[in-house]
């Protein structure tokens, strides 16, 4: 993947001489990675479309949900330690930092198990909101998080990026309890998502597989691919 993804590249691209591209775009750049690659433009194909069964989805999403993470994971710091393998000792390499996932309920518990099949031995914490229907604003019903989420490479899993309220919010209250180092991974975003939370939150890298156009009246992405927790549960 690497080098891959359109937006990432801007990353180590220098700026030339009399470039008028805005600081504000500049900045964007580095904080929005689109994971361009070909599983996940398969995958996420599946997931758009309404005929694609929650058994189906279900699959997909975890899926696709492996490749953000792999690429969220890419400049991560690792340790050499010293590998006996039956023949021979050699060089090995651990994560520096512990892993905190951390998905904002519901739709997010749909990318935590395939993240955990290669990253079994994360922790995980849970942020549950609701919309609150006169201000609109997301509201705290439930957060648990591990103790180390001060030390830790923390990983907060939402499948979409709408209105960006509730993963504004989320990450308001990683911070609050200690988080340093935190990367927010959807499937899709679309730019007024994009640009809300890297208003509040010009910290946390994107990582996604899409930006969409548009959010509809009702808060909706659109194309998107519908409500991600009712078509992960089969509640729809
Ligand atoms: N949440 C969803 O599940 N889908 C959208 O399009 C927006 C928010």
């Amino acid at each position: 993947m690497a080098g891959q993804h359109s937006v990432v590249q801007k990353r180590t691209t220098k700026r030339r001489r009399g470039s008028t591209e805005s600081p504000a775009a500049r900045a964007d750049s580095v904080r929005v990675v689109i994971v361009d690659h070909p599983l996940a433009a398969v995958g996420l194909s599946v997931l758009r479309a309404k005929t694609t069964a929650p058994d189906l989805f279900r699959r997909h999403l975890q899926e696709i949900s492996i490749l953000l993470f792999t690429e969220a994971s890419r400049r991560w710091t690792s340790k050499t330690i010293e590998v006996e393998t039956p023949l021979a000792s050699c060089a090995g390499a651990i994560l520096e930092k512990p892993i905190v996932l951390v998905p904002i309920l519901r739709a997010g518990l749909g990318m935590l198990d395939g993240i955990l099949r290669i990253a079994p031995d994360a922790s995980i914490g849970h942020i549950g909101l609701y919309r609150d229907p006169e201000t609109l604003r997301p509201v705290s019903y439930y957060d648990r998080l591990p103790v180390n989420v001060a030390a830790a490479n923390v990983i907060l899993l939402d499948p979409m990026l709408a209105t960006g309220h509730s993963a504004c919010e989320a990450a308001s209250m990683l911070k609050a309890q200690g988080a340093q180092s935190i990367q927010f991974l959807c499937v899709v975003a679309c730019p007024p998502g994009v640009r809300q939370f890297h208003t509040e939150h010009p910290d946390i890298s994107v990582v996604t597989a899409a930006i969409d156009p548009e959010l509809n009246d009702h808060g909706y992405i659109v194309p998107g691919l519908g409500d991600a927790g009712d078509r992960y549960f089969g509640t729809g």
